[in-house]
């Protein structure tokens, strides 16, 4: 079972790259279960062709103890399960406090069970105690960080890169790769890919930016549902098998703020 979290700055394309992964490794014949841990509770939403209508903290706040696997676990597209941990209301209670009673009471009701690959979606802008939950407590082991060539993506890429080396030393999690998911940033490839090898790690794909994706996500589908002959669609497919057949197995090296200001500057500067 292949135990795989997508960390990265919010809005940088996590939820679409995890439902297309999701997609593509499903429609291979393996059984996938995609878990979205963003207060925004969207990750399935491409999967599932709706908002996710029950999250996991909506479903425990209304039922308590009598929830059950049904009202958490929803199919999806091409048979995905999908689940959204859920989140507080605006400006109440911590979001990161939610994900772990969210993945205890998936835990209790064994709603995940043995799928061949789980896909936790999560929000990393920070990797406070409750987001780096996936990871701390051994749910997912092989860490991908998606990022585009900005600034802030970087940064909060760099961030997370601190939070996998801090639980790398105690136990199996391990930083897969990077994710490069484009937005059209001058010299963009050359400078992820040199953040990733100055992180210890590699690029495992450039994601170029494709309007295809916003006609999918308009139609509330996965690039993989919508033009399964696109070009997109293949990079998806080529993703989600790269994925599938490495095992992460690197202890990032990130870096202090001025050394990433300063590679940023080098290739954007060129
Ligand atoms: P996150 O889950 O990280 O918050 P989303 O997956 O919701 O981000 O993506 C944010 C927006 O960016 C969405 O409107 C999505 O359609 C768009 N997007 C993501 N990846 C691409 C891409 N490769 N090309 C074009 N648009 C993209
Ligand atoms: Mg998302």
């Amino acid at each position: 079972m292949k135990k795989l979290a997508l960390y990265g700055k919010g809005g940088i394309g996590k939820s679409t790259t995890a439902s297309n992964i999701s997609a593509a490794l499903a429609l291979a014949g393996k059984s996938v279960c995609q878990i979205g841990c963003d207060p925004k509770n969207d990750s399935t939403r491409l999967l599932l062709g709706r908002n996710c209508r029950s999250t996991v903290l909506d479903t425990v706040r209304d039922k308590g103890d009598a929830v059950t696997y049904d009202d958490v676990v929803h199919t999806g597209f091409a048979g995905v399960r999908c689940i959204e941990a859920g989140g507080p209301e605006p400006g109440v209670g911590c979001a990161g406090r939610g994900i772990i009673v969210a993945l205890q009471t998936l835990e209790e009701l064994d709603a995940v069970g043995e799928p061949d690959a789980i896909l936790y979606d999560v929000l990393g802008d920070v990797v406070c105690g409750g987001f780096a939950v996936p990871i701390r407590e051994g749910y997912a082991e092989d860490i991908y960080i998606v990022t585009s060539g900005e600034m802030m993506a970087l940064y909060a890429a760099n961030n997370i890169a601190k939070g996998v080396r801090r639980f790398a030393s105690r136990g199996k999690v391990r930083l897969g790769g990077i994710i490069a998911n484009s937005r059209k940033v001058h010299n963009e490839e050359e400078l992820i890919m040199a953040f990733a090898k100055r992180l210890n790690t590699q690029l495992v794909a450039f994601i170029p930016r494709d309007p295809i994706v916003q006609q999918a996500e308009i139609r509330r589908q996965t690039v993989l549902e919508y033009a399964p002959d696109s070009a997109q669609a293949e990079v998806y497919r080529q993703l989600a098998t790269r994925i599938w057949e490495s095992t992460g197995s690197d202890i990032p090296t990130p870096m202090d703020f001025e050394e990433l200001e300063a590679m940023v500057y080098h290739y954007g500067s060129r």
